[in-house]
């Protein structure tokens, strides 16, 4: 994959502010998703599969990406989402273009759902890959220790340095993947994942257990546990809610950077790191914002009229 470009954005509280646009990955809108698909796709064709399974709501993006993938490659997408987030949306509106087959159940029959489905599948003689939900797994913590290695390739060649780096985190992999990524490099800088739902300890340990699992031995546990911050105070209501300090945020970032970020992964964490300089008087520093997609989110928020003045 081509590397993603770093951006100067400006400054911020007194900080020179970069952005990693990962939202700018030429597939299907891009965005973290886009990164840990290709790794998934990869995987898929070196063996013999005909058809994906994956999971999510109606406004993810890993879903969007699958199925925009499957289409591409001439292979059946099902996605099983939760009936409790199917809402309409932008996302949602371009899986049905890429002709995924969607199963919409009550959370709690997810993982019952994908198993039968799975069954039923194989019975038929199809040959599924299944996908799981935001692509997590060692696949996608992979993709981004690719990701940091492109963060170290650019400030060796440009002779700026990162002192800390912020982003969103869901499930954890693109938070482990980064601080893989740094315990290979040896580095100390700080890397701080803002919640947009867990809280902790659990957010946090599912990051340092995918870290774990994916090291396997390569950085000591205790290296690991510094390395994990997991800040859990902007979650809002979680995946699907958002709130007026959010979409204030989301208005700023349109109207003063040109930068469009979204109410449940993006905006959630550009407000977390703003919050976090002020709060720790950090100055003077060079600062990396990942942006990790959601660009069809920020048109969804725009519809609604939410983030107008
Ligand atoms: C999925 C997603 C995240 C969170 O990534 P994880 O690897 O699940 O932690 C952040 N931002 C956007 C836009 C996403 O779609």
């Amino acid at each position: 994959m081509q590397h993603t470009l770093i951006q100067k954005l400006g400054t911020l509280e007194g900080n020179r502010l970069f952005v990693k646009r990962e939202d700018l990955i030429p597939l299907s809108f891009g965005g973290n998703k886009a990164r840990k698909a290709e790794l998934f796709f990869r995987d898929i064709q070196a063996g013999s599969f005909d058809c994906v399974v994956t999971y999510g709501s109606s406004s993810s993006n890993h879903c969007r990406i699958i199925s925009n993938l499957c289409a591409m490659h001439g292979m059946g997408c099902y996605i099983v989402s939760p009936q409790e987030a199917s809402g309409e949306t932008f996302n949602r509106a371009l899986m049905r273009m890429f002709g995924a087959k969607i199963t919409t159940v009550p959370v709690d029959s997810v993982h019952d759902t994908i198993e039968d489905l799975l069954q039923a599948l194989k019975a038929e003689g199809y040959a599924p890959y299944f996908i799981p939900g935001g692509g997590h797994g060692n696949l996608g913590t992979e993709a981004y220790v690719q990701c940091y290695d492109e963060i170290c390739d650019w400030e060796k060649e440009t002779g700026t340095f990162f002192d800390s780096i912020y982003f969103a985190s869901g499930t954890g992999t693109t938070h482990a993947g980064l601080v893989a990524g740094q315990l290979l490099h040896g580095d100390v800088r700080r890397i701080t994942g803002i919640s947009i739902a867990r809280k902790n300890p659990y957010g946090r340990d599912v990051v340092v257990e995918s870290i774990r699992s994916y090291l396997m031995g390569r950085a000591s546990d205790e290296a690991i546990d510094q390395a994990v911050e997991f800040l859990d105070d902007y979650v809002g209501d979680g995946y699907a809610k958002d709130n007026s300090a959010v979409r204030e945020t989301i208005r700023d970032a349109m109207v003063y950077y040109s930068l469009p970020l979204d109410p449940t992964y993006t905006g959630k964490a550009f407000m977390g790191m703003r919050n976090t300089i002020r709060n720790r008087n950090i100055h003077n520093q060079n600062i990396l914002f990942i942006h990790t997609g959601g660009t069809p989110l920020f048109f969804d928020a725009l519809r609604k009229g939410d983030i107008s003045r």
